[in-house]
């Protein structure tokens, strides 16, 4: 039975990270960013939005066990009431006229004759549909996507996300980078849930690096600054969202690197700011435990957010800067 158990823990392990990465091939996002096209095509809303709004879901998705899981290459969920309509008698319904009848929202993108939920190009052409209802503009889409989510937090991290894609062009925003520069002196070990630590009385909520005062923090990824400024143990920190809904946090910073505003895009290896010991009192407090930073990574599933541990990820980025160094 152990031996049987050891065998099947190893095959999970083998099979998990290829299952995993899956997302992120080139033809993944090949065949998405073809699909976002053609939405544009049909509906004149800018491909950018269907990817936002798609990493968003594809993101939910994988962090939400009430969701069904995704059959195609995108994301974007519409519950069976609202694609056939509430009344309808046949919650599966695939007849564009007759889910119009029933004020359902599905509609046929493939020209196949079917609305069909669970069909990439249908359930984008819905979505795009739905959105042109509120206009075709950035400042009304953001209004169709409130009345969709509901969630002010929702509509942010989607805002954020059109921001990165119309800027770069592209989907392929899933690289990362080491905190510190590599060439520089630091040390760090798994601290991640430990009772104590420097920056707060709950349990360790990230991985502490120690470093001389002044040096460079660099953004972990690709992503928007969706928080910055001084808290009381935290001290001067910052907070960057990458397109994976994880929330890269730096805290105990020295300062931050000049003009750098919350709503802006860093990419990685971008200096933020510096190595310092700043927290534990009012604004401008220092000094009281070594210079180091703290780094802290959290998920949101759309309803809620929670810690897990940045260590491994913080060994496999340095990993992987060391090795692009002897080369
Ligand atoms: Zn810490």
């Amino acid at each position: 039975m152990k031996v049987v158990l050891s065998v099947l823990i190893l095959l999970l392990a083998i099979v998990q990270p290829c299952a995993l990465g899956k997302e992120h091939t080139a033809s993944v996002l090949k065949k998405r960013m073809a699909l976002y096209h053609r939405a544009e095509a049909a509906t004149q809303i800018p491909w950018y939005v269907f990817a936002a709004v798609d990493q968003y879901e594809i993101n939910i998705r994988k962090n939400r066990k009430d969701l069904p899981k995704k059959k195609g290459y995108t994301g974007i969920y519409i519950p069976q009431d609202i694609w056939s309509g509430p009344e309808n008698p046949n919650q599966n319904d695939t007849s564009p006229l007759s889910i119009k009848v029933f004020d359902g929202i599905g509609m046929d993108g493939n020209g196949d004759g079917r609305a069909e939920a669970d069909n990439d190009d249908d359930v984008l052409y819905t979505f795009g549909k739905y959105l042109t209802t509120y206009g075709n503009d950035l400042a009304n889409i953001r209004i169709g996507l409130w009345e969709f989510y509901e969630r002010d937090q929702s509509v942010g991290i989607i805002t954020g996300f059109i921001k990165l894609f119309r800027k770069y062009g592209h989907i392929d925003l899933g690289a990362h980078a080491f905190p510190l520069p590599i060439r520089s002196d630091y040390s760090y070990r798994s601290t991640w849930g430990d009772a104590r630590g420097f920056g707060g009385r709950r349990i360790h909520e990230g991985t502490d690096l120690f470093a001389h005062h002044g040096v460079p923090v660099r953004s972990t990824c690709y992503g928007i600054i969706e928080m910055k400024g001084w808290n009381r143990f935290g001290g001067w920190r910052i907070g960057i969202r990458d397109i994976h809904n994880t929330y890269h946090y730096f805290a105990h910073l020295n300062g931050f690197s000049k003009g750098l505003k919350v709503g802006q895009i860093v990419e990685p290896g971008q200096v933020i700011g510096s190595v310092g010991n700043t927290g534990y009192g009012p604004p401008g407090t220092s000094g009281k435990f070594p210079p180091h930073l703290h780094y802290g990574m959290y998920k949101d599933n759309g309803r809620s957010e929670w810690s897990f541990d940045p260590y491994p990820y913080l060994k496999a980025w340095e990993r992987k800067e060391l090795r692009q160094k002897k080369k």
